[in-house]
């Protein structure tokens, strides 16, 4: 089968020819034809050894997987054979911890991640767990599917972890392929949006997906002009740099929650002072991927059409330069490789 691999942090992924993975008997994996397969700023961050905890290559990555089930391991459920599944970051999760039997699968510490730790779905098939696939309805397409598996249920879990409330502003920081979902999730809760991103392009598109304010980092400091406008109560960062982070958390008013959900190369970190912090009530949480249950809650709201999901499609063969593509801001908003 085709796959992009990474063979080395510093170097462009290879496309190859590899065998098809075997299942092993007893493991709960299942075989996927892949159809799509999004690309999330994950994988670069993967594909460079960004992060303390490092894969390690060769590997293929790829967590946004979208495709059919082909064959299962012995142990698993023959019926899964035929049903259309999402693979997200969250490959597998032990099902026994406390995390995982309190709803929080995605805390658990026995999890298997897809395109890190395991090969992903950037190639012509993959291993699943089948504890960890969601099944795509039938009015979700393959191609709006899979930036939902990873973009839409992070920020829609993110938005959840925030318990946003009608009326209350919400400062999204990035307006990529996590960020262009986070406006519209904010919205139907009944956020009044605020877009922030150092791209025109992105709060054009921001505009059309219904954000309230636009804000160019480039040109305006966010936090002057949110604080403008009366200060964000929620700010979530999807921008992969540590400075939003800083400005995120100096644009929220009394009673804000700063979300963090970008993951920055090298064990980024900002300064919270204490006393404004604790005068101002002010809570700084952080949120992982989300669960199955978000995920099919997830597909549910857009096959209802309550969301758009703006994708551009490529072949795996452009990998490299998708890579590129997306650090220099020239996408729509998620790339979707069809394999
Ligand atoms: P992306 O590249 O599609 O989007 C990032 C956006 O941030 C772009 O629109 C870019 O123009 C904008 N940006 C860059 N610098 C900025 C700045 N200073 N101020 C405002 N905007 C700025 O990336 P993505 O796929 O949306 O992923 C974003 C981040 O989220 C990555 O670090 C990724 O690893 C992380 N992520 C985290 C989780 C999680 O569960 N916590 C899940 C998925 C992705
Ligand atoms: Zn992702
Ligand atoms: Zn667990």
């Amino acid at each position: 089968m085709k796959a992009a691999v990474v063979t080395n942090f510093s170097k462009p992924l290879e496309i190859r020819e590899v065998p098809i993975p075997d299942l092993v008997p007893g493991s709960g994996q299942m075989l996927v034809r892949i159809e799509t397969s999004g690309l999330c700023h994950t994988d670069i961050h993967a594909a460079h050894g960004d992060w303390p905890v490092k894969p390690s290559p060769p590997f293929i990555p790829g967590h946004e997987g979208i495709g059919r089930v082909e064959s299962v391991a012995d142990g698993v459920s023959p019926e899964w054979v035929g049903k259309r599944v999402a693979i997200p970051w969250l490959g597998s999760a032990c099902g026994n911890c406390g995390y995982c039997i309190s709803g929080w699968e995605t805390l658990c510490e026995n999890q298997i991640n897809s395109g890190y730790s395991v090969d992903g779905a950037y190639a012509e098939y993959a291993l699943a767990y089948a504890n960890g696939v969601v099944e795509v309805p039938d009015g979700v397409s393959s191609v709006d599917a899979a930036p939902l598996t990873c973009a839409g249920v992070t920020t829609y879990k993110a938005v959840k972890v925030a318990r946003v409330v009608p009326a209350e502003r919400v400062a999204v920081f990035g307006i990529g392929g996590l960020g262009h979902m986070a406006v519209q999730y904010a919205r139907l809760v009944g956020g009044l949006v605020t877009a922030v991103d150092i791209e025109q392009s992105k709060l054009d598109l921001a505009a059309e997906l219904g954000a309230d304010h636009l804000v160019n980092a480039a040109e305006t400091d966010p936090v002057e002009a949110i604080r403008e406008v009366g200060g964000a109560d929620v700010a979530v960062v999807l921008a992969a740099s540590p400075k939003p982070f800083a400005q995120a958390y100096r644009s929220l008013r009394r009673g804000g929650r700063l979300v963090m959900v970008a993951l920055p190369a090298d064990d980024a970190a900002i300064t919270v002072p204490i006393f404004d912090t604790v005068l101002g009530g002010i809570s700084v949480i952080g949120s992982i991927v989300g669960t199955r249950a978000d995920l099919a809650e997830v597909f549910a709201l857009h096959a209802a059409g309550r969301t758009r999901v703006i994708t551009q499609t490529r072949s795996l063969d452009q990998v490299n330069e998708s890579f590129d593509d997306v650090l220099n801001g020239r996408v729509p908003a998620r790339l979707v490789f069809e394999l």
